[in-house]
């Protein structure tokens, strides 16, 4: 109740103790999944991700600000921006920052973010690049070098299908390095990506360990869907039945595959190669 009264003025609060109802939640929000989920809520750390948060007209609800970032032009500009739009602006010792992030050397801004997805019916093919599909990824460090990797080539989003790692823990977040404010998620189950595909104009290419053809020998015409597997059981059959093309990165040594974020990235420049110019 406090909360949403202070949110309508943007209000300023100076705490100090680990135990404040608030400093609890935001703790609660990265340690838990569930918490992320029931509030629509999730934390990153640090100014550049305050910064592209909300110059990308993202929602805000906190934004911690500890000694140093209150002697910081840049950070002082960015709670001025959140504040503007409803956010509450906490005032916080080192300690507390550490507490909320669980790190002894604590980045000297963290946000609090309302979650943003898509939904399949948003995706428009004739704007679309590359969609990477991610079967049911698991890793969140993973999770959030694609999420990068393809905002570095300029691809369209990234489609989560089935039951995959938070895209919003805080771990995920970290990796992306800002990204994630900048790359359009869509959450959808297997049966939803089968009957959106059957209506994709473009090539569906999978990729997958018993693929016979050489990723380098398609002509990726975009849109395309870059269609990942899982990092212990690889791309469901259910998902690799529905791809035009099946595509290995051919290996030479003793590795029985690569890893999931590596081998996404090799794809991206290769299907993006067209694209990208110095
Ligand atoms: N044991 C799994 C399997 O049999 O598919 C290995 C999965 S691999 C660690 C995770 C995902 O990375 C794969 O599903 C595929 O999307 C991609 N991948 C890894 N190495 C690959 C390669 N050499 N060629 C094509 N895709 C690869």
């Amino acid at each position: 109740m406090e909360f949403k009264q202070n949110q309508r003025q943007g209000a300023v609060k100076q705490i100090t103790s680990h135990t404040n109802p608030i400093v609890k939640e935001i703790k609660g929000l990265v340690a838990q999944r569930r918490h992320r989920r029931d509030s629509g809520l999730f934390v990153a750390e640090g100014l550049k991700l305050a910064t592209d948060a909300l110059d990308a007209g993202w929602g805000v609800r906190y934004l911690a600000l500890g000694p140093e970032a209150r002697e910081n032009d840049i950070a002082l500009t960015a709670a001025a921006k959140a504040k503007a739009r409803g956010a509450m602006i906490l005032e916080v010792s080192t300690p507390v920052l550490g507490a909320i992030t669980r790190r002894d050397n604590p980045q000297m801004v963290v946000g609090v973010y309302e979650q943003q997805t898509l939904a399949l019916a948003d995706i428009n093919p004739k704007d679309s690049t590359t969609w990477i599909v991610l079967d049911r990824v698991r890793d969140p460090g993973n999770l959030g070098t694609i999420i990068r990797t393809g905002d570095a080539v300029g691809a369209s989003g990234v489609i989560l299908i089935d039951d995959t790692t938070d895209p919003f823990a805080v771990e995920c977040v970290r990796a992306t390095m800002g990204s994630l404010f900048h790359m359009p998620l869509v959450r959808c189950t297997s049966d939803e990506f089968v009957a959106f595909r059957k209506k994709w104009p473009g090539p569906v290419v999978g990729t997958h360990l018993s693929g016979t053809k050489d990723y380098r020998d398609v002509k990726y015409k975009e849109p395309v869907l870059l269609m990942m597997g899982n990092e212990q059981a690889g791309l469901s059959d259910k998902l690799a039945d529905i791809c035009s093309e099946l595509v290995k990165i051919p290996q030479a040594g003793q590795a029985d595959s690569m890893n999931l974020a590596v081998a996404t990235a090799v794809m991206l420049f290769e299907v993006r190669r067209n694209y990208l110019k110095l």
